[in-house]
């Protein structure tokens, strides 16, 4: 039985053989005639009914009765109003109960229902919508948030409006990091005009309510004077030539630079010596100097030979540069040595001089008789200092007592971003040659202490242009054992924007490695690398600095803290302060605008932003720690823009060397970039 049905033949029951007493004599005189209510079959309605007293409706209500108000006393009697279908109806009113208003049909409710909207299961919110014109082209760029954040399938789609009417769609991106939904985006969309509105929906009904595109990035540096100078790169340069424009510079404006000797060597464009004993793709031993191949190691020989004699123990003699290693045999005269023997007793038997472990695949095996081999550093560029590098720093101002606001540009953190000194040298090099005959500019140099070191990471640049171009790393070989094997020779090296101290891989964030081989190798500790330390040790000794940009390539990005966190819970490193974020995305609008008033090239609004939030997380790297520990506003430039390419629709990497005119130019813009940060620092006073 249903509870429906249950409920009315108790109410029934109830009602039945207790009618409704009869209104007393002297009472008022009886309720006009109630209407006649009808239900047809199934139908339920709302009812006002006329019942003897409160125990009737008491007992009513016990038994399930659908009661749709407070009900009123009337004259005695108890009016209630009940939900009830046609048989219920009936039941009622055979025991007595009087239906005295048919207050609402079941069917009058389709009328009066307001028009609902579909619920949606999202609801979407622009995170940035702004446009730009370049060239001709406008461009829009959007972010949209999803409330739906678990959901991977949510499509997203923007639809833009034109000035001219015209309209148009395209579709988001979800973008996930660390395992955490971030926002759906798009790269720039081409436009045919200024976009007036934009609106988003998604696959799930969501919307987000219309907003109007702004203006990217809004505004534009002060204009140069007629004859203001520019162009002072002509070619890529190797650290050799970084020196040599630091020397001359110093020598030209001596009233307005000092050269700076950071304190902490490098290891130098040097390896050490190695070889490989054997045939690597049979049996081999690699044989390795101790000290650098340029500390008279290269060009030792090495090899094996059968003493021919039975019974013989491992030997060896080291004289006249030539290392012998003589096998053991066992009584019938046959070598018996394995590879791991000879490279244990020669480690063992010359520690200060050799090292040698077995090439990977080789271990166990008979170790073969091997005519000599030379070992060597393998460096190609000979006509490279083989001596620990001195990195310096240049110093530019006209009072350089500590006295004035600092600014700290610093670049090629990575070796292979070969267009990264040229901005930083055009940068100092516009300083110092308008200072004479522009006013503004020497306005900045006497108020502003500038300090710019070009080359970070001289002895990895050194590989990037004489072995391997594509080298990020420093030239420190931290591996042990079968990573040294030659053949890791392009991936050794310590990343030295993971090796600082400041959310560190060391410290759990993400974005660093332990692998001695790994592109984003953290070293052996924080600072353990003596480029990172140089970095460090000239913004410590110099606490007027309280501006800084890391400037790397490529991507076009414009960035500053946080920039790491760690993995679980996507954790980042303290959020800036409100009023320290606008002052970020402020100075960041400024020097976006300075950028592109060399040739119209836009760093996207949505690569502008932290570091963790616009790029990936970097544990470790040197704007964290210049910020968190020092103080210092500490900004990250990416330069090398994508270019749009019109005929293919398509934007277009540049890469860490394009050809030179385009590193020629994103020297020219970024460096206007940094003007523009020395602007920025002179108000900040
Ligand atoms: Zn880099």
């Amino acid at each position: 039985m249903s509870p429906r049905v249950r409920w009315a033949a108790t109410a029934a029951a109830l009602l039945l053989g207790l009618p409704f007493a009869a209104p007393p004599a002297n009472a008022e005189p009886p309720a006009p005639a109630a209407p006649v209510i009808s239900l047809s079959s199934g139908e339920h309605a709302l009812i006002r009914f006329r019942l003897a007293d409160q125990a009737t409706l008491d007992r009513l209500v016990a038994a399930g009765a659908d009661l749709a108000a407070r009900p009123r006393t009337d004259a005695g009697a108890v009016l209630a109003d009940l939900v009830v279908d046609d048989v219920r109806l009936a039941e009622l009113v055979k025991n007595g109960a009087v239906p005295v208003q048919l207050i609402q049909r079941e069917s009058d409710a389709a009328a009066r229902r307001p028009a609902v909207a579909k619920v949606s299961a999202d609801t979407l919110k622009f995170l940035q919508a702004y446009w730009w014109t370049v060239g001709g082209r406008t461009f829009l760029q959007t972010q949209v948030t999803t409330t739906a954040t678990d959901d991977p399938d949510v499509e997203i789609t923007v639809t833009w409006t034109a000035a001219d009417g015209s309209t148009g769609t395209y579709p988001l991106v979800r973008f996930e990091d660390s395992g955490e939904y971030q926002y759906h985006y798009a790269l720039p969309q081409p436009l045919p005009g200024k976009p007036v509105r934009v609106t988003a929906s998604s696959s799930l009904g969501g919307t987000a309510r219309p907003v109007t595109p702004a203006t990217w990035p809004g505004s534009t540096p002060p204009a140069t004077p007629a004859g203001y100078q520019k162009d002072f790169v002509a070619a890529y340069m190797t650290p050799a030539d970084i020196a040599a424009r630091i020397k001359r510079l110093a020598r030209q404006y001596p009233k307005l630079v000092d050269v700076i000797n950071l304190p902490n060597r490098t290891q130098g464009y040097r390896r050490t010596a190695v070889a490989y004993l054997g045939d690597p793709n049979a049996a081999a031993v690699v044989v390795e100097s101790v000290k650098f191949g340029d500390q008279k190691m290269n060009g030792v020989q090495v090899r094996t030979v059968d003493p021919g004699a039975k019974n013989r123990p491992l030997a060896a003699t080291y004289a006249d540069r030539v290392l012998t290693v003589r096998l053991a045999t066992d009584d019938t005269g046959k070598t018996i040595s394995t590879t791991d023997d000879v490279a244990a007793f020669i480690t063992a038997k010359y520690p200060r001089r050799f090292q040698a472990f077995v090439e990977t695949g080789s271990a166990g095996l008979p170790m073969p008789v091997v005519a000599p081999v030379r070992l060597d550093d393998g460096l190609e560029g000979t006509e490279v200092s083989k001596k620990p590098w001195t990195v310096q720093a240049l110093r530019i101002g006209k009072v350089r007592d500590g006295s004035r606001t600092g600014v700290l540009a610093y670049s090629q953190e990575h070796a292979r971003e070969w267009a990264t000194p040229l901005v930083t040298l055009e940068f100092a090099e516009r300083l110092l040659a308008n200072y004479a005959t522009d006013p503004a500019t020497r306005a900045l140099v006497d108020n502003v202490d500038v300090f710019i070191i070009p080359t970070v990471n001289p002895d990895g640049a050194n590989y990037a242009f004489n072995d391997f171009n594509f080298q990020r790393k420093n030239l420190v070989n931290h591996c042990a054992g079968a990573s040294r094997d030659p053949r890791y020779r392009d991936s050794w090296g310590v990343d030295v924007n993971r090796n600082y101290t400041v959310g560190s891989y060391f410290d759990g964030y993400v974005g660093g490695s332990a692998n001695c081989l790994s592109g984003t190798y953290a070293g052996t500790a924080e600072l353990s690398e003596a480029e990172s330390r140089n970095v460090i040790a000239l913004a410590s000794a110099h606490p007027n600095i309280r501006f800084a940009m890391n400037v790397h390539s490529y991507g076009g990005y414009f960035m500053w803290p946080p920039g790491s966190y760690k993995a679980e819970g996507r954790v980042t490193l303290p959020r800036p302060s409100i009023d320290e974020s606008k002052f970020y995305l402020d100075s960041a609008r400024r020097i976006v605008g300075a950028i592109a008033a060399e040739r119209g090239t836009v760093t996207w609004p949505a690569y502008t932003g932290p570091v963790a939030d616009v790029l990936y997380s970097a544990a470790g790297n040197s704007a964290d720690q210049l910020y968190y520990e020092l103080g210092i506003d500490a900004w990250d430039f990416e330069v090398g823009n994508d270019r749009w390419n019109e005929a293919t629709g398509e934007w277009e990497g540049v890469g860490f060397q394009p050809p030179f005119d385009e590193a020629h130019a994103e020297a020219q813009e970024y460096a206007g970039g940094l003007v523009e940060l020395v602007r920025i620092a002179a108000s900040a006073g």
